[in-house]
This record gives structure tokens, C-alpha cells and sequence, in this order.
């Protein structure tokens, strides 16, 4: 982006009010319908990988324990440093990391040290080793070094008795990391949650399956596997389900049954919504919503006996975009995280975007650095809700609020990546 393009904000405007339920009065409508687990479980640490941490983590020990050097050089006391010429002083032994030097060091003397070993009774101070002059056990010291130079104290990354992790943080390869530095080696985390989930249409077909006329691929049901599965719940595939009343009400008494949860896609837009409607009625509380956003309008929500069900839309796009919005913090809810809230941020636009007011459009946008380094988002073309390849390419949302209009290239939009680093 050319940084001589003026940059505005757009879309600063109240929202107005429509008929539909708007996007955020629909993620805390859900998100406070449910619980947070209670099942706890102890693992050994690596398998607390992405897991939800139940109970806070107190620290029994300083990291670092003992002070030690950050440098390969020499420690001595600071009191020898010299103010302007330079200082000799004598080595008188070694300390490396694991076998420390156990004697005491006297004005006048210094050890050699490596980084990580412990600091010798009688050093405060370490010059790394290409900034002095060694002659044997000669080491010449110039000024312009202080006190404390080089030196790791004892628990300035943790101190004994801190509170380290809290209870509903997950579990990531730093928090292993940190969990290991405090010789933790098992953790009580919060029992999974089990997920099933099913599609429904009578023209879907498995990927194994050749297609006949009017039928396509299932592809729903990969991409909440993928979707469910790096949340870390554990998953019950129920497989695609006909548009049959019977077979609907089997499948969802015997998810209700095995599952926390219940995950289906398809079956409640208008025209098949009462069908469905019909089932759910009779099997719990289920409420059908019709949210202000795009894609992804028809959406419902609610309980099926005492699992929490997520009927989502049918078309691929919409069922990432609504799993993403809604299902995500809500599962996170259920699964004890304290944090469920994606980061936005709001990045220049490359490219004009077409909006009608009315719903909060989730477009899909390619995120990346421009040439001067700054993060720029374009739209990826096609905007359709069927459009699933338009997933792939993309690594965000451009969210544009419900009552903005077109965007000019050149307008800040708030940005939502759905692709980490990992
Ligand atoms: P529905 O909400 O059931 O009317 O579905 C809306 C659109 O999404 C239709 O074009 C369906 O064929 C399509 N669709 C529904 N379920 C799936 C699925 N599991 N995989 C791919 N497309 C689907
Ligand atoms: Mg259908």
C-alpha cells in the first residue's frame, strides 16, 4: 500500500436496530447459556498440551534458582573493575554449567565462566570472554564495564511462592515450557468435552462415494473435524444424516445421550426449519435464530436434553464463519478457558470491498506485509457463501459492522486472523 493513499476509518456509526438478532447479542446470549465443565483430570505434562489448566500453578521454587552467568567470560567482583586503565587480574579456577566453582573469590582474582554455570561466593560481575585479554592466567580487564554485568539473578523469571498460571489458561508449548523450568511434572486440567456432530441433506455424499445426479461431497463435516479438533474436544462423528424425520430424531436422541455438545450443519434454513424444528421441539429447548450477519444467517441454538446443541447453516462457508463467531467461545465456555475473545485489529484495506448495510459482513481476506513492512488485508474475490475454496486461500475475516456500506481501498477495516503461526 502506498503510503500516500489518506487512510480513514470507516464504519464508526451506531448500528441501528433490524428485526435480526445482531452478531454480539448472539455470542453472549450463547456463551452465557452454558457451563464450564466440572470434571477436572491430573495428566503428566505433555499431555496437558492445549489442554485448559483447572487449577492455578504456585511456584516451590526461584527460576533461576542460583545466580549464573549469561556469557561465556569471566566473573570476578565489581570491586576490581577499573575506572580508566586497565585491570589484571588472576584466574583461579573454572566454573562451568552443572559443575560449579566451590570456592570463594577474593579481590584481585576471577574465574572463567560459562553461560548458565553458577556464580562463585565472591562474584557479582561477568565481562564476556572476547572483551577481555588472556595471557595464561592473566586476564586483563579494560573499564567501561558495571556492576552486576551478565549476571542471571536468582528467580527474576519466577520467584518462589509467585502464582505462575491461573486456572482456565490453555496449555501451550511457553506454558509446558514454564511448567518444566518449575520441575512440575503433572498438571490438573479440565476433563475434555465430548462434541458430536453430524450433517444432514439428502444430496450429501462420503468422500469414498461416486456422486450421482444432484448430489455433492459432504465437506461440512472435514471442516468442523479439523475446526473441533485443534479446539481439543473429543469428538463423536455421527456421519450424514437424511432429511428424514425419524432418522433426525434417532440421531439427535443418541448424540444427546453421548455428548456434551451436538454439532449439526444444514437443515435450518426457512423450508426445512420447521421439520427440524419439530424434532427439537419435542427434545429440549431450542431456539431459531435469524442473525445479522453474512454469511451465515440461519443459526440455531439451544439444549437437546441436557447437550448443548448448535444447529448451523448449511452452506460451507457460513458453517467456518458461524463456527468461528458463535461455537468457538461458546465451546471455550464450556471447556473452562477464561479468555474467549479472537483479537481484531484494524489494518488498511488494498482493495474496494461491497457491503449493503443491514448485517455485519464476514468477508474473507488475505492478511500480509506490504512492501514498507505494514500489514495490509485484500479481499479474495468471490464472496459467496458456497464458496469454501475462498477458506483456503484466506487467512481472516474483514469484519465490516452492520451498518457500513461499500469500502474504498485505502479505509482501515478491522481484521480478525483465523491463522496462527502454528
Ligand atoms: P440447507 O441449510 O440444508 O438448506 O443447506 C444450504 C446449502 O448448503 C445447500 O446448498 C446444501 O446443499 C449445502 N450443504 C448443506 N450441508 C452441506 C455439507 N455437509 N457439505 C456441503 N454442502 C452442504
Ligand atoms: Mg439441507
Amino acid at each position: 500500500m502506498n503510503k500516500s493513499i489518506p487512510i480513514s476509518s470507516v464504519c464508526d456509526t451506531p448500528q441501528k436496530k433490524t428485526p435480526w438478532l445482531n452478531v454480539d447479542d448472539a455470542i453472549s446470549r450463547m456463551t452465557s447459556a452454558v457451563k464450564k465443565t466440572q470434571g477436572m483430570e491430573v495428566v503428566v505434562l505433555r499431555d496437558a498440551l492445549n489442554r485448559v489448566l483447572a487449577k492455578e500453578i504456585i511456584s516451590t521454587i526461584n527460576v533461576p534458582p542460583y545466580a549464573n552467568s549469561a556469557m561465556d567470560g569471566y566473573a570476578f567482583n565489581s570491586i576490581d573493575l577499573p575506572s580508566t586503565d586497565d585491570n589484571t587480574l588472576t584466574m583461579v579456577g573454572k566454573s562451568f554449567a552443572g559443575i560449579p566453582f566451590e570456592g570463594e573469590i577474593k579481590t584481585g582474582e576471577c574465574i572463567r565462566i560459562m553461560t548458565g554455570a553458577p556464580m562463585a561466593t565472591g562474584t557479582d560481575t561477568v565481562i564476556m570472554q572476547e572483551q577481555v585479554h588472556a595471557e595464561g592466567n592473566n586476564i586483563s580487564i579494560q573499564s567501561g564495564h558495571c556492576k552486576n554485568e551478565n549476571v542471571r539473578h536468582i528467580g527474576e523469571d519466577i520467584k518462589d511462592g509467585d502464582i505462575v498460571l491461573q486456572p482456565g489458561q490453555q496449555l501451550t508449548p511457553a506454558e509446558l515450557g514454564v511448567l518444566a523450568s518449575l520441575g512440575v511434572a503433572e498438571v490438573t486440567v479440565y476433563e475434555k468435552i465430548r462434541v458430536a456432530f453430524f450433517s444432514t441433506g439428502d444430496e450429501l455424499r462420503n468422500v469414498d462415494e461416486s456422486l450421482g445426479k444432484g448430489q455433492i461431497y459432504d465437506s461440512n463435516r472435514y471442516t468442523l473435524f479439523g475446526m473441533l479438533t485443534n479446539l481439543g474436544v473429543e469428538l463423536i462423528d455421527m456421519g450424514i444424516i437424511p432429511d428424514d424425520r425419524q432418522a433426525i430424531e434417532d440421531a439427535f436422541i443418541q448424540a444427546s445421550k453421548q455428548a456434551d455438545a451436538i454439532m449439526t450443519s444444514g437443515g435450518v434454513s426457512v423450508g426445512e426449519a420447521d421439520f427440524v424444528k419439530e424434532t427439537l421441539d419435542k427434545l429440549g429447548k431450542v431456539d431459531f435464530w435469524k442473525i445479522a450477519m453474512k454469511p451465515g444467517k440461519p443459526l440455531a441454538f439451544g439444549f437437546v436434553n441436557d447437550a448443548v446443541f448448535f444447529g448451523l447453516p448449511g452452506n460451507p462457508v457460513s458453517v467456518m464463519a458461524t463456527f468461528y463467531q458463535f461455537a468457538l467461545p461458546t465451546l471455550k465456555t464450556m471447556m473452562g478457558f477464561n479468555t474467549t475473545k479472537a483479537p481484531v485489529v484494524k489494518v488498511a484495506c488494498k482493495t474496494n470491498l461491497r457491503k449493503t448495510p443491514g448485517r455485519t459482513d464476514f468477508q474473507r481476506g488475505i492478511l500480509q506485509s506490504n512492501e514498507q513492512g505494514e500489514l495490509v488485508v485484500e479481499s479474495i474475490g468471490m464472496q459467496a457463501s458456497h464458496v469454501l475454496s475462498g477458506m483456503s486461500k484466506a487467512n481472516c475475516f474483514i469484519i465490516l459492522a452492520q451498518d457500513c456500506g461499500n469500502v474504498d481501498a485505502g479505509s482501515l477495516v478491522d481484521v480478525q486472523p483465523f491463522r496462527g503461526l502454528m
